[in-house]
């Protein structure tokens, strides 16, 4: 079965770039019925901090992007780590280096001046007794004179001579492990059978793929995205706008939406653009992933976000205006929420993002009496003051309040008055929302609901 997994290391929040690569394991392991694991790679222990493992975990469950099994953490396999050096020691594939940070520093340099790869003196040299006391790092011993060739499901066939690659390695001097070496043993010992991930670790490949053959094991199948870049075709930076997950979420963007809009992000299923969980897993393959990276498109993304807005549940959409709102520092009544779910079918077609939804519902929200401005009150005085008054108490006495019922009594009061439209719209909008943005008058009161716009009304007769 196939086995992908996602290997955030918890240094910061989860990446736009890192929950594609969670979002392309994930799809992957669902098309072929397989598992898709986590894995956090917290073996850097300076770096890595409690509050970065739970921001990848809240992008990832904000995405519904669930592990099918419980997260592996790999500092706590750190003895199985030197268990697999030691192996690799006996073996000859690897040896203890006993070069000062240094001496090293200087070989490199060296190294570098003439052109040549990087060698320990103490690749040929058996260390004595007494030298096996003395702090020492594991290096790798490569194969010499040869090539390694990976061949890659995205990038193709990529070989590196092994003369170009260093002994990396293993062990430092305190003795921990090493990311490429811990990749390896982890991997093997999941079960990984797809590593899927940016095309920044296309080098790693090699090297961990010269591990995996000096300790028999099998290689996985390796598939390295392209990196995204932003809209002006550089590597994405935060010039670009947001980068972490949890931004988009509080820009108002559905997570149904970012999973759509990611899987397009450097894949492709011929034109289509907008598709389900359901459909992208079944036509979800590594051949549709493009080798060039692909560009971060925010007006792409509002689109697919407007989309997904508008297949939306109204009560999760109004749940979470409500959020938005009380974000804003908004406090909400019970009546609010009930509200806010009334206006929801007239605002969602017009609204990108959940942002949209709060600014539209905003005029439900607003506490009695409603602070009228100077645009406002022209329109709430003399004749025009009068016939709001006639319209109130007719309103009063009608029974329906669903939105078509609505809209031929407001024409049948126009007609009534002798008037168009146009004298009653404007004034009520004022009483019944003082200038905020709303639906049409009917839709208005709709979702104001019976008592809070007779109420408005009122206050605006006052
Ligand atoms: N921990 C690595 C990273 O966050 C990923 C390693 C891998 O996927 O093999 O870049």
């Amino acid at each position: 079965t196939v086995v992908t997994r996602f290997a955030p290391s918890p240094t910061g929040y989860l990446h736009i770039g890192g929950a594609r690569t969670a979002l392309f394991n994930w799809l992957y392991a669902k098309r072929h019925a397989g598992r898709f694991l986590i894995r956090v790679e917290d073996t850097d222990r300076e770096r890595s901090t409690d509050e970065a493992v739970k921001a990848i975990f809240d992008g990832l469950s904000w995405l519904e992007l669930f592990a099918d099994e419980e997260p592996v953490f790999q500092f706590s396999r750190a003895d199985r780590h030197r268990e697999v050096v030691d192996q690799l020691l006996e073996t000859g594939h690897a040896y203890r280096d006993f070069t000062s940070a240094e001496d090293t520093g200087r070989l490199r340099d060296e190294a570098k001046a003439e052109k040549r790869t990087f060698e320990s003196p103490w690749r040929d040299r058996e260390p004595t007794v007494d030298d096996l006391a003395l702090p020492h790092v594991v290096r790798f011993r490569r194969p010499k004179a040869t090539t390694v060739t990976v061949a890659d499901e995205v990038q193709g066939s990529v070989s590196w001579s092994t003369e170009d690659l260093d002994d990396l390695v293993l062990l430092r001097s305190d003795g921990a492990p090493t990311y490429n070496l811990a990749v390896v043993v982890d991997d093997h010992d999941m079960g990984v059978t797809h590593v899927i991930r940016g095309d920044d670790h296309l080098n790693n490949a090699a090297r961990q793929s010269l591990i995996y053959d000096a300790l028999g094991w099998t290689r996985p199948t390796f598939a390295h995205i392209p990196l995204i870049h932003g809209p002006d075709g550089a590597k994405l930076s935060k010039r670009h706008g947001a980068q972490a997950v949890h931004e988009y979420a509080e820009m108002g963007y559905l997570p149904e939406a970012m999973r759509n809009y990611l899987a397009r992000l450097g894949w492709a299923h011929g034109d289509d653009e907008l598709f389900s969980d359901a459909q992208a897993v079944e036509w979800f393959d590594l051949a549709g992933i493009g080798k060039a990276p692909a560009r971060l498109d925010f007006d792409k993304l509002a689109h697919v976000n407007a989309h997904w807005l508008r297949l939306a549940d109204d009560e999760r959409l109004s749940k979470l205006t409500l959020d938005a709102h009380l974000q804003r520092g908004h406090s909400l009544a019970e009546a609010d929420e009930a509200r806010l779910q009334r206006a929801m079918p007239f605002v969602k077609d017009r609204a990108k993002t959940v942002l949209d939804l709060a600014e539209q519902t905003a005029f439900v929200l607003k506490a009695r009496p409603l602070a009228i401005d100077e645009k406002g009150q022209p329109l709430l005085s003399g004749d025009t003051l009068e016939r709001l008054g006639r319209l109130r108490d007719r309103l009063a006495l009608f029974q329906s309040w669903d939105v078509f019922a609505l809209e031929a009594e407001l024409k049948a009061f126009a007609e009534s008055e002798g008037v168009g439209f146009g004298k009653i719209g404007p004034p009520m909008r004022a009483a019944l929302t003082a200038g905020s943005t709303s639906p049409d008058i009917a839709r208005t009161l709709s979702a104001l609901g019976r008592d809070e716009s007779l109420g408005r009304l009122d206050d605006a007769l006052q």
